[in-house]
């Protein structure tokens, strides 16, 4: 029988969970964008913006989800006909280098595949080797939500120094900002990618890019700048309509507003550490059930593994099938598996995700673990003993 009335739990890698208050921020007229709160309330937006990515430089927002984000990012950084070296560990990556292409970018790949990160000797060989400084920006996914890598992005940075290499470190954060720690100022990155629905845990529609003074003498070095995209007005504005070339987004902005006051009063390494955590708490629960059967952790290394989501593998077809039981059955709902298999082979079904970004406790956590050990015993899957006991042992011990 169903036993899933009651709340429903979105653990998906985004949207996230959005807080009650972030909602009841949201529940309102639409204010004035010409004069009074909205307008002053955004230079403190913009504050706690830069206090979350841990830089002192300056961020633009933008109305759009991800992908405007990753199309603002290049369009301000990179012009057609540059090269860009981008250093591909899962879908988001790829999806990232495809976008880039299509906009008339020169992309060279490293693929360092679905269950191992960045290896900067890797990068340093390939910068070394670019003796003209043809490559004008390194491109890479700090969490990659697809294959839930998590790369270290401070020893990208070192690959490139030792290369002494001009080119931008650029970052997509979309997953992990709030999540994973991200230092963008003192690990050298030059821009970074994010959005409002994943770590930031306001609903999908805010873009933001982050930069610090060598991307802006890259920008301003351009020949032309596409004007929505351009980063010069939104970060210098001259009036309030600047900021997002046209109408604000009004809600959004209050939103965000709450979420930021959640993050920073619990503070932001506070909220680095509870993810590591609970996500620690997840993955203790997989390592336990994958002793016996299929199940297996997706990155083996626990150093290279994202807090904001874990993927995992699974025999096809119980991936789907796991996901089917925990949402009809107990009100969860897992992520698919992104990018690790064609829709149309079987062994598309044998990958699932566990979002752990943003609003989530340790009881939403021991809840999602509690049903899908309920959901692999129900469909009869093989697994190893003691998984809810270890990450109530990881919580306990927190
Ligand atoms: C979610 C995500 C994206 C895409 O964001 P959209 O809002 O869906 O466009 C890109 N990169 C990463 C790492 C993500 O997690």
């Amino acid at each position: 029988m169903s036993l899933a009335h009651g709340r429903p739990y979105l653990a998906i890698p985004g949207p996230s969970v959005v807080p009650d208050r972030v909602l009841r921020e949201m529940h309102r007229p639409s204010p004035n964008i010409y004069a009074g709160e909205l307008i002053d309330m955004m230079p403190g937006i913009v504050r706690d913006l830069k206090a979350v990515a841990r830089t002192a430089h300056d961020v633009a927002v933008y109305i759009g989800n991800g992908h405007a984000a990753w199309e603002a990012a290049l369009a301000n950084a990179v012009a057609p006909g540059d090269r860009v070296l981008l250093l591909a560990t899962g879908r988001f990556a790829t999806s990232w280098g495809l976008l880039a292409k299509r906009m008339g970018i020169d992309v060279e790949t490293i693929d360092f595949g679905l269950r191992s990160p960045i290896d900067p000797a890797r990068v340093s060989e390939v910068l070394e080797a670019d003796r003209e400084h043809r490559i004008k920006a390194v491109l890479a996914v700090q969490s990659d939500t697809a294959t839930s890598i998590l790369s270290d992005i401070a020893a990208v940075r070192s690959a490139m120094d030792a290369a002494a290499h001009p080119a931008l470190l650029m970052v997509d954060c979309i997953a992990c900002l709030a999540c994973d720690r991200m230092e963008m100022d003192a690990w050298g990155v030059d821009l970074i990618v994010a959005a409002s629905q994943k770590g930031l845990m306001t609903p999908p529609g805010l873009g933001f890019v982050y930069f610090n003074e060598r991307a802006r003498q890259v920008q301003a070095s351009l020949e032309r700048v596409s004007p929505y995209w351009d980063w010069r007005p939104r970060t210098r504005p001259e009036g309030f309509y600047e900021y997002f070339s046209g109408t604000a987004p009004t809600h959004h902005l209050y939103g965000l507003r709450a979420s930021l006051d959640m993050l920073l009063d619990e503070g932001i390494e506070a909220v680095w550490t509870r993810h590591d955590r609970l996500a620690r708490a997840v993955w203790a629960a997989f390592e336990a059930w994958s002793a016996r059967g299929s199940i297996e952790l997706n990155v083996a290394d626990e150093r290279c593994r994202s807090r904001a989501v874990t993927s995992i593998r699974i025999a096809p077809p119980y991936g789907t099938r796991l996901r089917e039981w925990l949402e009809t059955r107990a009100g969860v709902t897992l992520g698919i598996g992104l990018g690790m298999a064609e829709p149309t082979d079987l062994a598309w079904h044998g990958f699932f995700r566990v979002a752990h970004m943003g609003h989530v406790n340790a009881h939403m956590v021991m809840g999602v673990l509690g049903t899908i050990q309920a959901g692999l015993d129900a469909l009869g899957v093989e697994r190893g003993d003691g998984g809810l006991d270890a990450a109530a042992a990881v919580i306990s011990e927190a």
